[in-house]
């Protein structure tokens, strides 16, 4: 069986460790976000892409929930004693092996997508990493103060600078890679992850050829909502929905979505027994529904959660 996944960060990589579980003998594509991406102090950073690669690779750093285990940052204070890059943004020795690998690899010519397959060919993980597109898409905020890259506004205000709206910078001229294209029209399910709507989901949709190739897909299209009891359980994904107007809850994101079946993207939307009220609500918006735990935690309810995705996937063929 092929899965696909659409997925950002650390969210992503969650679902992707329990799908992994859950489906081990499946040929698994992750189709990740690349809006985050940043040149830093001469090298190409990709977080979504490194999170989902050192998570699978279960060199992750499981209780700060980002970069590499047993880090350290030495280079990261040179670079801060010559005023390069951005003080408020660790890069971590082990972390910078990977961008420096990436930069050098895209130097001699390669995609971004060979340069991932290159850096993920180190280790078994259970899953081909595809950027979306080969080409820079950085998410940008407007803020009250000015445009600044995504990295700063999460990172550096953890989101608290007023933001107007998100724009993805080149969104227009870029587009969705040959892999990622292919993944998604030779799938036998598509999962969205429990990630960002906006940040990580809505920057992939958002790439030219993404929700045509998705809309033309065989496959049935399955999200798992990253929203439980009406919150984001871990990070800001509240924010940025409040900043493209929608409410931070189950339905209210699976109507953002919308039904496949009316032009949308889902065929059906896994949700928190927390959220099992809005079981209605979904049907009547065209799209089938089950509630179900949705917390992942690596080793036990992650695979439980991947399992009901595909569950509700296999009883919610295309009609
Ligand atoms: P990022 O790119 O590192 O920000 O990660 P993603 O975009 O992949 O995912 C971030 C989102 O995942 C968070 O804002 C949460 O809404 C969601 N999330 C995190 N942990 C869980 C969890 O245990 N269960 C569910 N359902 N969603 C989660
Ligand atoms: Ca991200």
């Amino acid at each position: 069986m092929r899965i696909t996944v659409l997925a950002g960060g650390v969210g992503g990589a969650r679902f992707a460790l329990g799908l992994r579980e859950a489906a081990p003998d499946a040929d698994i594509a992750i189709v990740a976000n690349v809006g985050d991406d940043l040149w830093l102090a001469g090298v190409k950073v990709c977080p979504d892409l490194d999170s989902l690669m050192y998570a699978l690779a279960g060199v992750n750093d499981t209780e700060r929930g980002w970069g590499r285990a047993s880090e350290s940052e030495r280079v990261s204070a040179e670079l801060r004693a010559y005023g390069v890059g951005w003080p408020w943004f660790t890069l971590g020795d082990l972390d910078l092996g990977t961008h420096l690998a990436r930069t050098a690899l895209l130097r001699d010519g390669a995609t971004l997508t060979e340069a991932t397959a290159r850096l993920s060919g180190r280790w078994e993980l259970g899953a081909t990493l595809l950027p979306v597109t080969d080409d820079e898409v950085p998410t940008h905020v407007v803020t009250d103060t000015g445009v600044i890259h995504f990295e700063e506004w999460w990172v550096r205000t953890r989101a608290t600078a007023r933001a107007h709206r998100f724009v993805q910078h080149g969104a227009e001229r870029a587009r969705v890679s040959p892999a990622a294209l292919e993944a998604i029209r030779g799938a036998d399910v598509v999962l969205v992850a429990p990630s960002n709507p906006v940040v990580s989901i809505g920057t992939i949709l958002g790439i030219p050829g993404v929700r045509d190739a998705i809309a033309a897909a065989s496959a049935p299209v399955v999200g798992v909502s990253p929203l439980i009891g009406g919150r984001a359980v871990r990070g800001m994904a509240a924010t940025c929905l409040e900043v493209i107007g929608v409410e931070p809850d189950a339905v209210a994101v699976a109507e953002h979505y919308g039904a496949r079946s009316r032009g949308g993207l889902l065929d059906a939307w896994l949700v928190a027994e927390e959220d099992a009220s809005g079981l209605d609500a979904l049907r009547r918006l065209g799209i089938r529904a089950d509630a179900r735990p949705l917390l992942l935690t690596p080793g036990g309810p992650a695979a439980q959660v991947a399992r009901d995705a595909l569950a509700l996937a296999l009883e919610a063929p295309r009609a």
